[in-house]
């Protein structure tokens, strides 16, 4: 993934137009595991939406799998989305009414591409590397806030993307159940490659990372 140049401006083209992002390069590499800090307010989410396809810069450019992406159009970013990015956020946005195993087939479903037998292995495996076949066929509602949060990665996971965006993945967890969820998704990362960006606030965390990107008023203040 590359950022060139990448601004954003919301509410362009009126009075209350205001840039946020300002030239911003950002080199994230196969296998890379990246924090990325900064006050609230600085831009990370912002930034994370213009990486994960969600919303697009308003000037500058952005490569993923080695290509270029503005001039696709919001169906091939869709599908670009489902195949090359997981996304994991503070709330897990699981639906409470169906099974861990359910909502970890949801992205497999809306793909049209597996065989129900295969989506059925390939969630019960992804839940079985996060310590959870135990309880695939619990509610997601009646699974603590750790178990939820590694429901939602494994979730992430099912389409194998090469890239995975976390914001604030362990921002709701107790210290115990952060460290557990951090583990899993450095295992992912060693055992599969994926790159992560995880925006978080916890330094004992950011500093286990490959690396530390700060954005600061919608700049980036680290070396590269
Ligand atoms: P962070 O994730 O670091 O807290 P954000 O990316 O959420 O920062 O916000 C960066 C700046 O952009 C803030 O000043 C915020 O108020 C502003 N902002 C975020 N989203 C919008 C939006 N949809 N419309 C207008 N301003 C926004
Ligand atoms: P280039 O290799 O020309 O700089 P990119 O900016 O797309 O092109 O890639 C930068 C690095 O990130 C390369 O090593 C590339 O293999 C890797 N890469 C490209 N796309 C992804 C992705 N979706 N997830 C993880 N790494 C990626």
């Amino acid at each position: 993934m590359r950022l060139e140049g990448v601004t954003k401006t919301y509410n362009a083209d009126t009075a209350a137009a205001v840039e946020v992002l300002h030239g911003i390069d950002l080199i994230l590499q196969r296998r890379e595991f990246v924090a990325l800090t900064g006050p609230s307010g600085s831009g990370k989410s912002t930034l994370l939406n213009i990486v994960g396809l969600l919303d697009r810069p308003t000037t500058g450019k952005l490569f993923i799998d080695n290509r270029e992406t503005s001039a696709y159009g919001d169906a091939e970013l869709t599908r670009l989305r489902g195949h090359s990015i997981g996304f994991v956020f503070q709330h897990h946005y699981l639906l409470s009414a169906f099974t861990a195993l359910e909502n970890v087939m949801m992205p497999m479903l809306a793909d049209r591409e597996f065989p129900n037998e295969a989506m059925r292995e390939r969630a019960h495996a992804l839940l079985s590397e996060m310590g959870l076949a135990k309880w695939e066929n619990n509610l997601a509602n009646n699974l603590s806030g750790g178990q939820q949060q590694r429901v939602a990665i494994a979730r992430a996971l099912a389409m194998n993307p090469p890239l995975i965006l976390a914001d604030e993945p362990t921002g709701n967890l107790d210290t115990k159940s952060a460290d557990t969820v951090f583990d899993m998704m450095r295992k992912i990362n060693a055992d599969n490659g994926a790159s992560f960006l995880i925006v978080t606030h916890n330094n004992d965390l950011a500093r286990r990372c490959d690396r530390i990107i700060e954005v600061v008023d919608g700049r980036i203040v680290t070396p590269p």
